[in-house]
């Protein structure tokens, strides 16, 4: 098969940034104001002031408020946990969001934990966790939510399909082995401790990569027709003359193209939907705060 389709992650995300940016005055006409995206930023890491920036772009983008919080790497953890519950008790704030990964010394999980969950839009509270597990509405992480529309974009219906998601972190791969089952897909987890790899991940109709090791699922071991969600990022080292090396996903792309029906590139694909997702996030926690009825179409 040589005839696979490159799903457009990119276009894919600018229709969804376009589409929550002509949702936003309906909002804004019944709330008399308009969705609120707080993001916090503890200490200067060079790739998260990037992420922020975007995200603040993006945001204002989108017809939305933007609130941002930088603060200095020696912050102490009550202090960041306490602006967390001004954000909390903001009632022009819907959306939360501490950019990871901290600094040492400060404790992720009880700064995620300090979010008031209705505002969580990274979906990182275990109140969202188990309200996904549970099959309720739940603010979802956004790279796993951005690769199921990628998924049913390219596919339409899942259900009855057999999927394969390899890797089982908090922020990809458990929340998106829930989102299959949802769509009543047959799911199997798999990570780094699981019995030949290649033949559990030959029985997908739908694979998602999610480890973080670059081209490691070869193209031998997709099955004919299959649908593959790149979401690793790797930077190669760099070839000789540049400066930096190539960015390549977890699944070696130019051999899978000979097998699969659709596959995400990396550049791209996964990438360019989380920060359209965590857009509509802040939408949806908005709407649901607010009273209101899920805008239609997300
Ligand atoms: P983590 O490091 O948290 O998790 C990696 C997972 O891969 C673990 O569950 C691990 O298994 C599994 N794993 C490691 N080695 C193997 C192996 N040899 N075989 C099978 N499974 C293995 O990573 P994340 O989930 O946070 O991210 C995964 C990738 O996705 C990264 O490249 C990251 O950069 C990218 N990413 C991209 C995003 C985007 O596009 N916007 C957003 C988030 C992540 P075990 O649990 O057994 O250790």
């Amino acid at each position: 098969m040589t005839t696979a389709h490159i799903i457009d992650g990119k276009a894919f995300a600018a229709g969804l940034r376009e589409r929550i940016k002509s949702a936003v005055p309906t909002f804004q006409n019944q709330a008399g104001r308009a969705p609120g995206l707080a993001v916090v930023l503890v200490g200067e890491d060079p790739a998260s002031q990037v992420y922020v920036a975007s995200k603040h772009k993006a945001t204002i983008a989108a017809g939305m408020e933007s609130f941002e919080h930088r603060l200095p790497a020696d912050t102490a953890q009550a202090d960041l946990i306490a602006l967390v519950e001004k954000l909390n008790a903001d009632d022009t704030v819907d959306g939360i969001l501490v950019q990871l990964p901290l600094p040492e010394g400060l404790d992720e999980k009880a700064v995620v934990m300090a979010i008031d969950p209705d505002k969580d839009v990274d979906g990182l509270h275990v109140i969202n966790a188990g309200r996904l597990a549970n099959g309720e509405e739940a603010l979802t992480p956004c790279t796993p939510l951005g690769s199921l529309m990628l998924l049913k974009d390219t596919l339409g219906d899942l259900s009855g399909l057999n999927a394969v998601v390899v890797g089982r972190s908090i922020l990809v791969g458990k929340p998106m082995a829930q989102l299959l089952l949802g769509e009543n897909c047959t799911v199997t987890m798999a990570h780094s401790r699981t019995k030949d790899l290649p033949e559990v991940v030959r029985r997908a109709d739908i694979v998602v990569a999610a480890v973080g090791r670059a081209e490691m699922v070869k193209g031998d071991w997709l099955k004919d027709g299959a649908v593959v969600i790149d979401v690793g990022i790797n930077r190669l080292d760099p070839e000789p003359g540049k400066e930096r090396g190539r960015l390549v996903g977890d699944v070696a792309t130019s051999e899978a193209m000979d097998h699969v029906r659709a596959i995400t590139p990396v550049p791209g694909g996964v990438g360019p939907m989380t920060i359209a997702v965590l857009l509509r996030n802040t939408l949806v926690a908005a709407s649901a705060r607010e009273g209101l009825e899920k805008p239609e179409g997300f």
